[in-house]
């Protein structure tokens, strides 16, 4: 494996701040506090880091127009680990984003062998949890959605085999359709912009998810037709893919421009007002005037039993339709940064941030600020033992569950016909 973070890998653990500095991933704060509303998640530092987010939470701010798209693979029944990514689109959606979602059954086909037939009952799951917890938008599985593969293939012609080496560590035994699920991923992230005009879009993933939002960039990039640079003292819209008559074009858009060999000077125009001209000079001319995709990153949720969180080990997590019994159990016998006998915790109190009951409550179960500041403090200051927390934990659990299951049942119907 080339890449420090690869989305099939099963080691999740990353040094965040190594990684940061290795990949340019800037930390949240700055842009975060361009927010109206800086929702829990990036508050509670659950989402670290992000590439230009800056104009995602402009357009919050300003009600100008942006997507937000995530993507799940169908390869099993989703569960906790599926929820923050959930949660994040649906908050997005409500701050006005146009919502996408797309279901990867090509992928689960391609890379984990799954049947057609199961990619569409595990699909259906996926898009029942996110319905309920009130995602509103466009969903489709990508082996239904003509226009992504044609997209995926325009993709596919700015990507070649060294570079999926180089970000997925690809070799001679890796099959041509997990090359194929690769391209199709980078068409769904860019999918909004041509299914509903280039905007700003935010694509919030693991850090592991990081070498797919790198190569959508890239490709975003090369299909672009110009480039509109700003160099100090002019403004120059440079052509890298562009016809000659689509040069003409934008020099015919601003009066005053002086059109030269390959670009065309466009000194004292806005340099927004020129990008948005431009990138419809270039959809009229064949291109597709994208920006390049924004990212977040969350960190990732240990498991109930310390380690990391995944389908393959049980224990680690629930399922949203686990029955009650089984996620008592998991939740009762969580790990949890507890001491040895009672009479050390009343006197030196639990630590927290090493507890997964605690994790679990930051992440999902208590979304008041003020009580979790006071499960802090309760467990920091011995007051609280581990047995009664896990009992109040576990009853959030379920009227979370209860709660959920209701709407997706209620929302069947919504995702039968996607
Ligand atoms: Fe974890 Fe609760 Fe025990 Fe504190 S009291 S260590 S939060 S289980």
């Amino acid at each position: 494996m080339h890449s420090e973070l690869n989305p099939w890998s099963s080691n999740q653990t990353v040094d965040v701040d190594r990684l940061f500095a290795e990949f340019g991933i800037e930390p949240i704060g700055e842009a975060a506090e361009r927010l109206p509303e800086v929702p829990s998640f990036m508050r509670r530092g659950i989402v670290v880091g992000h590439r230009d987010y800056n104009l995602v939470a402009d357009a919050i701010k300003n009600r100008t127009p942006f997507h937000v798209l995530t993507g799940f693979m169908p390869s099993g029944l989703p569960h906790l680990g599926h929820l923050m990514v959930m949660k994040e689109v649906v908050w997005h959606v409500r701050q006005g984003g146009n919502g996408y979602i797309a279901i990867a059954d090509r992928e689960a086909h391609a890379v984990r062998g799954i049947s057609w037939e199961k990619c569409r009952e595990y699909g259906k799951e996926y898009l029942k949890a996110l319905y309920a917890l009130g995602f509103e938008g466009t969903a489709y599985y990508q082996s239904k959605n003509e226009r992504l593969k044609d997209l995926a293939f325009e993709a596919a012609t700015k990507v070649n085999f060294s570079e999926l080496a180089a970000i997925y560590g690809f070799g001679p035994d890796t099959s041509l359709s997990h090359a194929m699920s690769v391209v199709t991923q980078v068409a769904d992230i860019l999918f909004p912009q041509l299914d509903a005009g280039p905007a700003p879009t935010i694509v919030p993933v693991g850090l592991d998810q990081d070498p797919h939002i790198r190569l959508t960039r890239d490709v975003a990039y090369k299909l672009r037709l110009f480039t509109v640079e700003d160099r100090g003292d002019h403004i120059s819209v440079r052509s890298k893919n562009a016809s000659e008559a689509a040069i003409e074009a934008v020099h015919r858009a601003f009066p005053g421009s002086k059109k030269y060999a390959g670009h065309v000077d466009v000194t004292g125009l806005p340099q927004e007002q020129v990008e948005d001209a431009v990138r419809k000079i270039e959809i009229a001319h064949g291109g597709f005037g994208f920006y390049l995709p924004s990212s977040t990153y969350h960190i990732f949720m240990p498991g109930l039993q310390g380690g990391k969180m995944s389908s393959s080990v049980p224990e680690s997590l629930f399922g949203f339709y686990e029955p009650d019994k089984s996620v008592r159990k998991k939740v009762m016998g969580a790990m949890t940064g507890g001491r040895m006998t009672l009479e050390e915790q009343q006197r030196l109190g639990g630590e927290p941030d090493a507890c997964s009951v605690y994790l679990l409550n930051l992440f999902h179960m208590l979304e008041d600020d003020v009580e979790l500041a006071d499960l802090r403090r309760r467990c920091e200051s011995g007051e609280l033992t581990c047995g009664q927390c896990k009992k109040e934990t576990y009853e959030r659990v379920q009227a979370f569950l209860v709660e959920l299951r209701d709407k997706m049942d209620s929302v069947e119907h919504l995702a039968e016909e996607v």
